[in-house]
This record gives C-alpha cells, sequence and structure tokens, in this order.
C-alpha cells in the first residue's frame, strides 16, 4: 500500500465521504442564511462514482473512510453504497457519521453491511431544547437508534455534543455521566463559525474547551490524554468507574491541524483539503469524462499536496473561510 504524505510531512491516510447534503434536521448552528440550497440530483456523484473514487483514494494511500452528509441515512440504498465500499480491498477502516434519527431501523442492516464504526449527533437529552436546537420532536427516535446500534454491535458508539452557551452547557455533565452506564464516548466540541448561519451569533455562544472540562465534576484539563487515534482529534478521559470515554474536541482554541490526516469528498464531488479552507478540487469531471484510476488518483495526491499547514480561523471571520454550509460539507 502506498503512503499518502502531504508537504508537511503529514501522513492523509482519511477520507469524509459526504453522499448528500439533505437533512432531515434543521439545526440553526448548522443552517446557512436564507436556508438551504440543495443540490440537484444529477449533480451528486452516483454511488459507482463514489465506489471509483474511493478506489482512487485508497490506491493513492487512503485507508479509512467515514460516510457523512447532510444526513447520510436519507440518500435511498445507502446500504447498497456501504456494502460496496466495504468490499474495497485495502480499505482498512468504514465509518458513519449520523444523527440517530434513521439509526433504529438501519443500525443491523449497516452492521451487516460492514459499518463498524458510528459517530451520532447529539446535543441534547431534552426534548424540549432538541425541538429547538433542531426543529424537530424526534429525540426519542435518537436515543432508540443509539440503543440499537449498541445491541447490533456497533462499537465504539460516538456520540458529539456541540456545547453552546446558554443553549445546552448545563446539560454537559448529564451527557458525560452516560459513559459511567454505557461504553459510549461522548465528545464535546467547540462551536465553529461555519457559513452563514440562520440564527446566532459565535461569540455569544462558543464556549472553549477549557471552560467545557470545568463543567463535569472529577475532570481536571491537566489529566487528559493527547488525541487518541488518528480518527479522532479528542482528548480522552475516563470518568472515575466509568465504562466509556468522555472527550474534548478543541477545533478553535486548540486546533489539532499539525496531525490533521484527512480529505474531504462532497456530495458534489470536489475534493476539500481542508474544512477551513475554500479550496476545491474538482473530481467529478474526471470521474464523468473517463480518466482512469491512475489519474483519479492522482488527483488525490494533489489535493494531499494542496493541504495549508493550519487554519487561522482564530485570526479571521470563518464564516467567509468555509466557502459553504457545514451540511453542504459534512463536517
Ligand atoms: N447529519 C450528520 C450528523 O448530524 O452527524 C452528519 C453531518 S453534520 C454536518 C456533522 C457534524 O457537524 C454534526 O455533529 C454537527 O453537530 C456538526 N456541526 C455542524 N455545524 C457545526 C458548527 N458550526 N460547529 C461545530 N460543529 C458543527
Amino acid at each position: 500500500m502506498s503512503q499518502l504524505l502531504d508537504t508537511y510531512g503529514r501522513s492523509i491516510d482519511y477520507l469524509r465521504i459526504s453522499i448528500t447534503d439533505h437533512c432531515n434536521l434543521n439545526c440553526f448552528y448548522c443552517t446557512p442564511f436564507g436556508g438551504r440550497s440543495m443540490f440537484p440530483h444529477a449533480e451528486i456523484l452516483s454511488y459507482e462514482e463514489i465506489i471509483k473514487a474511493t478506489e482512487a483514494a485508497v490506491l493513492a494511500g487512503i485507508s479509512k473512510v467515514r460516510i457523512t452528509g447532510g444526513e447520510p441515512l436519507l440518500r435511498r440504498e445507502m446500504i447498497r453504497l456501504c456494502r460496496m465500499l466495504a468490499n474495497i480491498q485495502d480499505l482498512k477502516s468504514l465509518a458513519l457519521t449520523t444523527n440517530g434519527i434513521l439509526l433504529e431501523e438501519m443500525a443491523e442492516p449497516l452492521f451487516d453491511a460492514g459499518i463498524r464504526r458510528i459517530n451520532v449527533s447529539l446535543d441534547t437529552l431534552k426534548p424540549e431544547r432538541f425541538r429547538k436546537i433542531t426543529g424537530s420532536d424526534l429525540l426519542s427516535r435518537v436515543l432508540a437508534g443509539i440503543k440499537k446500534a449498541e445491541e447490533v454491535g456497533l462499537h465504539p458508539i460516538k456520540i458529539n455534543t456541540v456545547v453552546m452557551r446558554g443553549i445546552n452547557d448545563d446539560e454537559v455533565e448529564d451527557l458525560a455521566c452516560l459513559t459511567l452506564k454505557k461504553p459510549y464516548h461522548v465528545r464535546f466540541i467547540e462551536l465553529m463559525p461555519t457559513d452563514g448561519w440562520a440564527n446566532g451569533d459565535h461569540e455569544s455562544l462558543f464556549v472553549p474547551v477549557k471552560e467545557i472540562v470545568k463543567l463535569i465534576k472529577h475532570i481536571d484539563e491537566s489529566r487528559l490524554g493527547p488525541a487518541a487515534d488518528s480518527f479522532g482529534p479528542a482528548r480522552l478521559c475516563t470518568l472515575p468507574g466509568g465504562k466509556g470515554k468522555v472527550g474534548f474536541i478543541a477545533p478553535m482554541t486548540r486546533h489539532f491541524c499539525g496531525s490533521c490526516n484527512r480529505l474531504r469528498l462532497t456530495a458534489d464531488g470536489k475534493l476539500r483539503t481542508c474544512l477551513f479552507s475554500k479550496e476545491e478540487i474538482d473530481i467529478k469531471g474526471p470521474l464523468r469524462s473517463g480518466a482512469s484510476m491512475e489519474e483519479l488518483a492522482g488527483i488525490f495526491r494533489t489535493a494531499a499536496d494542496g493541504k495549508p499547514a493550519g487554519h487561522y480561523l482564530q485570526k479571521t471571520d470563518g464564516r467567509k473561510m468555509f466557502g459553504r454550509a457545514m451540511h453542504a460539507i459534512g463536517g
């Protein structure tokens, strides 16, 4: 297997693939000004195109893939795609990020198709709050989905919570305590100033990890480990007597650019070299005009070469940097 190194010596082995920009939730911090505009279906990569792109990525040196969206479970026949991805030789790990709404019915087929690791986004355990954040009353479905995922053997189940001041910061302790009884990883993430918010002002909602840590009894920031593995920039710890882990991800105050190992493929076939950069490299055109596998692998190498050393979010207005809304990137 070849290794994909960028110009700063980082090994790029992880590809996040967004398979749709549609979503069944409407989280206010993920919704762009003026609402969402969706790609027409013809603009979206077909499953066969996604497979070809992934095979080329693997040829270039990618060994881990995460499926994301929009909400990936919404795309028709996505289990067929999972099965095809799981069959790609030399792809060592296949994971999924979901909001969990459709997980109860999909967990078993996902497992059967070869998915082993899932992340579920969950910002609150309170139904009323869930409605405020997401615009939907479906918290109970997310919780049922997490339970089912555990029953079918998906492991580890990572729960991702974006912490926002005055919105859900008073639930950090309760969410962390889920790890006392369950082997989940509950990871708290700093809010990012993404492109075009429908509501809200980043500065007033932002809670730095330093402060999030203090919201949990028995944790002291100095005891947190380094980022655990190349999938997750989370710094982890275990609560006393806990079965799972509590993690903290600080894209704003302690960015992990120095160890960034990822590229992103958007649903409309653009390769992004950094979450916070507008730079995109088209792969849909070459895919549709019959580029060879070696030519497509070359596009991944070019993308790795173009990865910036880091992002400059602290110094610049992030909203100008993303170039598109988060639901159209995949997180
Ligand atoms: N629908 C899937 C889900 O909910 O996990 C996948 C796509 S969603 C865009 C991926 C992640 O991005 C979610 O965990 C969401 O909370 C996160 N996200 C979106 N906007 C964000 C922001 N402004 N700051 C931090 N995380 C954000």
